[in-house]
């Protein structure tokens, strides 16, 4: 560890928000995962601005971190900083049927809020455990829903630390993916179009989807959601299901018996077991129907 970056780091944003060799598995839905060198809680974009120039000056590699709800990493950890962008930059605004939300902010938050002002068209986002920074840079999407559909645009830093106001028809948005992901620019906050509707509508509506979340999705193991992206005109967990990987397991990693596109944290499992899974899992569907899976979880560290 660099004493002079750690007491740079300090500088920039409060002590408390400066951890070193932070496990984090204790920051990610998948609970695996070594330590990263540095672990900052930025509270606000001028914070983050700063950090990141100085990771540049220093040479040091940074990653954005949000929930790490679609995040695998590395038994190894991360040699260098992780910018956790998510309870310290949490606030959210309502102004007529527009909603503002700093990056940080979880969707289930920004969807009881909308609610609670009467706000529809967000209900689809409320049950995905992300935050609107990580939503935003993924498309995030469910139920029918995406992000392209709802937000009005969304203010990023570039990677030589420049601030940009994206309006809808330039983010450029696709399936799991947009123009933020593909230029690397860290979301610090994101202004969401909403429609005026009936406050005990919207409510039953978000009901209706946790529930079908509850008995679909195995919710009671850590996981990253949905393994792998949807290949066009195909379901992956039928895919999965069909070449016989129903329960399949590495070491403490396995296919979930209740949802096929789910690999689970069954059992206390490492990275590599849970990488070893998604690669024997997709080297089985091409063999039997010749789909190529791609997984949708991101991947940090060494493999
Ligand atoms: C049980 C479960 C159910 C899920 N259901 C769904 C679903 O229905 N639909 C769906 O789309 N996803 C789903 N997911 C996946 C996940 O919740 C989404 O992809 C979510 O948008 C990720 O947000 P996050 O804040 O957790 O991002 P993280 O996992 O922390 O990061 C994901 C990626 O986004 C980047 N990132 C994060 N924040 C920022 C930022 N502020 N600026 C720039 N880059 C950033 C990271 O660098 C990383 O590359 C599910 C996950 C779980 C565990």
């Amino acid at each position: 560890m660099k004493k002079e970056f750690y007491d740079a780091l300090i500088q920039l944003t409060e002590e408390k928000n400066v951890l070193t060799d932070e496990p984090l598995k204790n920051h990610v839905t998948f609970r695996v995962g070594g330590a990263a060198d540095y672990f900052v809680s930025p509270e606000s974009a001028e914070e983050v601005q700063k950090i990141i120039l100085l990771c540049k000056e220093a040479g040091i590699p940074y990653y954005i971190l949000g929930n790490g709800s679609n995040l695998l990493v590395s038994d190894q950890g991360y040699r260098g900083v992780i910018i956790q962008i998510y309870k310290s930059m949490s606030e959210i605004s309502v102004k007529g049927e527009f909603v503002t939300a700093q990056a940080g902010a979880l969707l289930s938050a920004i969807a009881a809020k909308a609610a609670g002002e009467s706000l529809a068209g967000f209900e689809f986002a409320s049950g995905i455990p992300g935050t609107i920074g990580g939503a935003a840079v993924m498309n995030a999407g469910a139920y029918g829903g995406e992000m392209k559909d709802v937000l009005e645009q969304v203010t990023v830093l570039t990677k030589e630390g420049e601030l940009l106001t994206i309006p809808r028809e330039e983010l450029d948005m696709g399936y799991r993916t947009s123009k933020v992901a593909k230029n690397q620019y860290i979301v610090l906050e994101a202004v969401i179009h909403l429609a005026h509707g009936e406050k005990e509508k919207i409510r039953e509506k978000m009901n209706e989807l946790k529930e079908k979340r509850t008995t679909k999705q195995p919710l009671e193991y850590p996981s990253a959601g949905s393994t792998f992206k949807r290949p066009e005109g195909y379901f992956v967990g039928k895919l999965i299901e069909e070449a016989g990987l129903r329960g399949f397991q590495v070491g403490g990693a396995q296919v979930s018996e209740k949802h096929c596109g789910f690999v689970i944290n069954k059992d206390n499992a490492t990275a590599a077991e849970v990488r070893e899974l998604i690669r024997q899992v997709s080297e089985r569907v091409k063999a039997n129907s010749g789909v190529t899976l791609e997984p949708e979880v991101k991947m940090l560290g060494e493999f």
